[in-house]
């Protein structure tokens, strides 16, 4: 069975190990197909099982934005 798009945003957003990565940066690495599609997921997580959304700069991009970590 495919993983379903929730379960792998989840997934990166776990390795990345704290470090806050942005919707696009998320959505690039998993060749989603648009960012709106990433951020409902980020959105649904934040604030639960240790996702956390907020503005920062992205480990990835480097740009100041909307973000999501994971808090191990
Ligand atoms: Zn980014």
């Amino acid at each position: 069975m495919r993983a379903t798009i929730e379960d792998r945003v989840k997934a990166l957003v776990r390795r990345m190990a704290g470090a806050a990565v942005c919707d696009e940066c998320i959505t690039d690495r998993l060749d989603l197909s648009s960012v709106a599609q990433t951020a409902v997921v980020t959105l649904a997580a934040s604030g639960g099982d240790g996702f956390e959304r907020l503005r920062a700069p992205c480990t990835l991009c480097a740009r100041d934005k909307p973000v999501i970590r994971h808090k191990a």
